[in-house]
């Protein structure tokens, strides 16, 4: 049986209990955000929203605070005071970090790279260093300022030559980085090593599922034209049907290479190795003008110092 004293403990304790909470309830509705919170909403907010909020309140100050760590906060939400059914509720929105990482994600979710060197992700045009190349710059600032501002008419791309190393494949995908910050996608192929595995999908019947996804980029950055190594069943079954589908929808496309467009006319005729296909490689060519302007890029060798 309890005693007297047991019992007069006990609601000394329930009281103080009680006053603790008080206190605590009191400083949560004091809070300048909170308070901020109610005089905007007080409209909104029904009479006896305050105390039957309180503990949504007080979930606020304290989350807010960082004195209790909740799972939304670990991935990167932060609470929000809001009006629901004329009473207090919590949502969590995102922190500005988590927003930015957020726009990151889905920026590097434009941008499809096929076999490219891992660096162009970071490749910006602000850092573009125009010494002799700055006709490119500018030509490709024009292309991405223009693309973005009208997405679905047909835009010619650039055709990047230059010598090895001056930074035509870096400039094509600061092209790319720079039209997705503007939610445009683009996807960019490196040519010799598409066409090697081309071929090596004749065995397993997946060479059109492998040329469709490519056909029907958005935009399509292809690096380093001219470097395969000579195929006429490339050049007229995987080139010729690509470059024709990309000039019919009027896609835009883009090329980088070692080669001018005069040495890839003879290199595709087969001139280097004693062939004479120049009609075939006029085809190819035809197709390549109509789609891009060459464009001339110079400067030291980035490789090699
Ligand atoms: P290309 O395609 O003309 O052969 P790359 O684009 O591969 O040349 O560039 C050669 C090297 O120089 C690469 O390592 C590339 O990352 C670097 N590079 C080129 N342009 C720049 C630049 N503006 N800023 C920083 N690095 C660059
Ligand atoms: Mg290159």
């Amino acid at each position: 049986m309890k005693t007297m004293k047991d019992e007069l403990a006990q609601v000394m304790d329930k009281r103080r209990l009680n006053q603790a909470y008080t206190t605590m309830m009191q400083a949560a509705v004091a809070d300048e955000a909170v308070q901020a919170f109610l005089q905007q909403n007080a409209d909104a907010l029904a009479p006896d929203a305050v105390n039957r909020g309180a503990a949504k309140i007080y979930e606020y100050v304290n989350a807010r605070d960082g004195k209790v760590t909740t799972p939304m906060q670990q991935a990167g939400y932060t609470p929000k005071l809001v009006v629901s059914n004329r009473l207090i509720d919590i949502t969590y929105e995102p922190t500005p970090a988590k927003r930015a990482q957020e726009a990151q994600a889905s920026q590097k979710a434009l941008v499809t790279s096929l076999n490219m060197p891992k660096a162009i992700a970071a490749a910006r045009l602000a850092d573009y260093d125009p010494t002799n190349r700055g006709d490119a710059l500018v030509q490709a600032l024009t292309f991405t300022t223009e693309l973005a501002k009208a997405p679905r008419a047909f835009h010619k791309g650039l055709y990047l030559t230059g010598p090895f190393g001056v930074g035509k494949t870096y400039l094509m995908g600061a092209m790319a980085n720079d039209l997705a910050k503007q939610g445009l996608a683009s996807t960019l192929v490196h040519w010799p090593t598409f066409a090697v595995e081309m071929k090596a999908a004749i065995g397993d019947q997946t060479v059109l599922p492998k040329l469709d996804a490519i056909k029907k980029a958005p935009v399509l950055m292809i690096d380093d034209i001219g470097a395969e190594s000579l195929s006429p069943w490339i050049r007229d079954d995987v080139l010729g049907i690509l470059l024709q589908y990309r000039m019919q929808e009027e896609l835009p496309t883009l090329f980088t290479s070692n080669k001018t467009m005069a040495e890839l006319t003879d290199f595709l005729a087969g001139v280097e190795v004693g062939n004479n296909e120049g009609l075939k490689a006029q085809r190819i060519m035809e197709r390549i003008r109509f789609l891009a302007t060459e464009v001339a890029v110079g400067g030291r060798d980035r490789r090699n110092g």
